[in-house]
This record gives structure tokens, sequence and C-alpha cells, in this order.
């Protein structure tokens, strides 16, 4: 073995183990911060959800109330997947420092040859497709401006994060022509034959008749390029919102199965409600009756970990803002804002932990205002459920408003001065008039 063959597996050896050190370390920082939630409430049949996962997360069946764009966002994403089958070669001769070594240890066998050049002539058209829809895509960002991909809450990171990840795609798809086109031209060279690659062969007959040297350095530029391309967005994903590759699978499985309009309520206030609406049979509260910690959530750590995993999911789409009335008619609220929102204040509670050896210290902030979520923007919300419908991934921005505002409401008595009638009664007439329920069908008797 040469010298710099040696040093390649020595590199590629060591990149690869930082690299997976790395995304292990951060994915279980991802767990954590999601554990961080209390405990959820995931009932309902397990067929149904694991239908809800194949058909969304794996079939993005909600994405197809757009065709075009369905179409597009699945070639991306089948191209990513199919992409991964090249890689075990890839791994397979940086460790062993071997070129192609599937293909030579079957090229003799034509049934298995056939599968494998079927398998990357696959890989070359999907990322044909995946390179026009990734063109297509940022069109729609930067030139087209789509209103909904290009809202105030998008500025800086967010934006960039997005962008960043197309132009990866594309340079990605670059490297993998890179290689099998230079490659294709060597082993032409060489055997007087290509491998049968349909799309990289065309590239490879018109570079054939450049220096060996050059088709080597090419070649091996594109190999390299893939697979640091590939560890580094191992360790980009955790800190971006294309988590979502990964999460929107856990969050479909244990996205909610009842009906949407159905609110969890309290058992602490139904139990009051009870005792009000039907005095003489309803439960007497026990005088061992434990008061829960806290009405409704302030901080991300009184949401449950569903809600915790909905918003480390969130792909930033800002479906749900578009159809959202409240924002549709100049509201400051913003469905996708409450998931980034919640996304960051879990990433702060994250980086205070790693800074206290694993314990949280108060640092006197919360996830109602402190720059997060304003009070103006909880109240703005009609509970109509039109983002929980919208959500391609089955994410439920609703619940935590609903949390935040009990906290407001319940905790801090923060209403505004029209609802505090309303509540009073309610409290008082179990019916937001002024009536008492006794009078309610007076009206009636009217003449
Ligand atoms: S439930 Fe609230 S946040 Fe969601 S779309 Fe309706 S108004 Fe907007
Ligand atoms: S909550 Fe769903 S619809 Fe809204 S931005 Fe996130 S992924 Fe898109």
């Amino acid at each position: 073995m040469n010298i710099i063959l040696f040093a390649q597996i020595v590199v590629f050896t060591f990149i690869t183990i930082v690299t997976f050190f790395f995304f292990f370390k951060r994915s279980k920082a991802v767990y954590r911060n999601i554990m961080l939630g209390k405990s959820a409430n995931i009932s309902g049949s397990k067929v149904a959800r694991i239908k809800n996962m194949l058909l969304i997360a794996f079939g993005q069946k909600k994405m197809f109330k757009n065709p075009l764009v369905a179409v597009l966002h699945i070639a991306i994403y089948v191209a990513f997947v199919i992409t991964q089958i090249e890689l075990i070669e890839i791994f397979i001769d940086g460790y062993s420092g071997h070129h192609r070594l599937i293909y030579h240890a079957i090229e003799h066998a034509s049934v298995l040859r056939s599968l494998y050049v079927v398998g990357v002539n696959t890989i070359e058209v999907l990322s044909v497709l995946a390179f026009i829809a990734t063109i297509i895509f940022l069109s729609r960002r930067n030139l087209l401006k789509l209103p909904r991909l290009n809202m105030a809450e998008l500025n800086g990171w967010a934006k960039l994060d997005a962008n960043l990840i197309l132009c990866f795609e594309i340079y990605l798809i670059i490297c993998i022509f890179s290689m099998n086109a230079a490659d294709t031209a060597l082993h032409f060279n060489k055997t007087g034959s290509g491998y049968g690659f349909m799309l990289s062969g065309m590239i490879a007959k018109m570079i054939y008749l450049l220096p060996h040297k050059v088709l080597v350095v090419w070649e091996r530029l594109g190999w390299w390029g893939h697979i640091a391309g590939v560890l580094a967005f191992m360790l980009y994903l955790p800190s971006s919102k294309h988590l979502h590759i990964l999460l929107a699978f856990p969050n479909t499985y244990f996205a909610r199965l009842q009906p949407k309009g159905t609110l969890s309520n309290l058992a602490s206030v139904t139990k009051e409600i009870q005792l009000m609406m039907n005095p003489e049979t309803a439960y007497a509260p026990s005088a061992t009756a434990a008061e829960p910690e806290r009405f409704g959530a302030k901080d991300i750590q009184d949401l449950s970990w569903k809600n915790l995993l909905d918003a480390m999911s969130c792909t930033e789409c800002g479906r749900c803002t578009a159809a959202c009335p409240a924002n549709l008619t100049g509201k400051l609220l913003s469905p996708r804002k409450i998931m980034m929102n919640t996304r960051d204040r879990m990433e702060e509670v994250g980086r205070n932990m790693d800074a206290n050896d694993g314990k949280f210290i108060d640092d006197g902030k919360s996830l109602i205002e402190n720059g997060y979520i304003s009070v103006e923007e909880l109240r703005a919300c009609t509970t109509c459920n039109a983002c929980v419908e919208e959500c391609p991934i089955m994410i439920n921005p609703l619940d935590i408003i609903i949390e935040l505002r009990r906290s407001l409401i319940l905790e801090d008595s923060n209403s505004p001065e029209e609802w505090n009638g309303m509540f009073a009664n309610i409290e008082n007439n179990a019916a937001p008039w002024q009536f008492s329920q006794q009078d309610r069908l007076n009206w009636a008797d009217e003449k």
C-alpha cells in the first residue's frame, strides 16, 4: 500500500469518527431538550399512528394540496434517500482504500452488475430531478419572493439556513456527477468500455480525452467533495430546520388522533365547573386533592414533550401562517413564529443547562415576552385550527398557544378588560352573559 493511499485511509477514518461523535453528541442534546417537556397524553390506535407516519411523513400526503410542489419536494427527498445507497460503497472504499469495491466484486456476475448499474442510473436520474427542483425552490424564495417564505420572522439565520441547504443540495449533485463522469472516463480509457451509467456516461464522452492526471484529480475531488459534504451535512443537520427530515416520522406518529376541535381540559378547572353546574351530584373536591403546579405554560418546561417535538420538527414552511386568519387580517400572530420561538427558547434553556453541569439555573426569562412570544400574539388567536389543518407534518401550534394563554389568564390574570366581564359572568352565571341560568328562557315569555 503506498503512502498516499494509507494517508487517505487514516484521514477518512479520522474525519468519519469525529463527525459521528459530534453528530451523536448534538442529537443527544436535541433529545434532552425535547424531553425537558412534561409527559404527554399519547392515546389511540397504534395502527392509525403508523398509517399517519407512512402517509404523511413518508408519502408526504398533505403536500399534495399543491401537486407540483409535492412532486418537486418528493424528487429532492427521494434523491436524498436513494443517494445514501451509493454512500455505502463510498464508505467501504474510504475504509478499505479500494476503488468501487462493490462494482469490482460483482462485475462478472451479470445480474448483480446490472442491478448495480440500474441503481446508479436511478440515483443519477433522481439527482437531475432534484437539481431542477432545487433551482425552482431557490427561485421561489429569492426571485419570485413568495410571501410566506419572505416574512419578517425569517430574517437572519432562518432565511440563510433555507438557502444554504438548497445550495448544499446542488453542491452534492455536482460532486456525484463529477465523481461518476471522471471515473467512467478513466474506466473507459483503461478497459475500452464505461460502467453503463447513462447521464454521467454522457459527460464522460466529453472529457475522456483529458490527460489522465486531470481525470484522476477530477474524480478524487468529486469523491472527497461528496463525502465531505455528506459529513458536513450530518454535523449541520441537528442545528437546522432540516432536522424535519428525521423528526417528521416520530412527530406524525405521536400526533394527536382526536378531532382537531377537541381541547384538552384542565382537570382541576373541569371539576370546578362540574361543581358549579351541578352542585348536588357533582364530584366533591377532596381536601387532599393536589392543585396543579401551574395552570397552563409559562416556559418550555411547562409544555409537553410533544409540544417541544413539534417545535423541533417545524420546517418553517409558513403554510400555517399563510392560512391563519389572525395573520391574514394584519394581526401580529404567526403560528410559524410561535414554533420558531419555542425552539429558540428550548435552545437557550439547553445552553443554560450545558453551562451549569446539566442543571437549569433560573435566568429570569420565560417563553412569554422576553423577545419570544408576546401577549398581543397570544390574544390574537381565534383557535380556528387552520394552522393545524395546514401543517404538512401534523404540528399543532394551537396547543402551545392555548397553554400559554391559560397561564396568562389563570396565573397572571392578564386579559383584556373586555374579557374580564365575560369571565365574571361565567364564574357567577355559568354563561358568558349577565343573566342567571334560571333566567335563560325568559325571552320566550316576552310578549
Ligand atoms: S388557531 Fe390561532 S394560530 Fe392557528 S390559524 Fe387559527 S388563529 Fe391562527
Ligand atoms: S408549523 Fe407546520 S405549517 Fe407551520 S411552518 Fe412549521 S411545518 Fe410549516
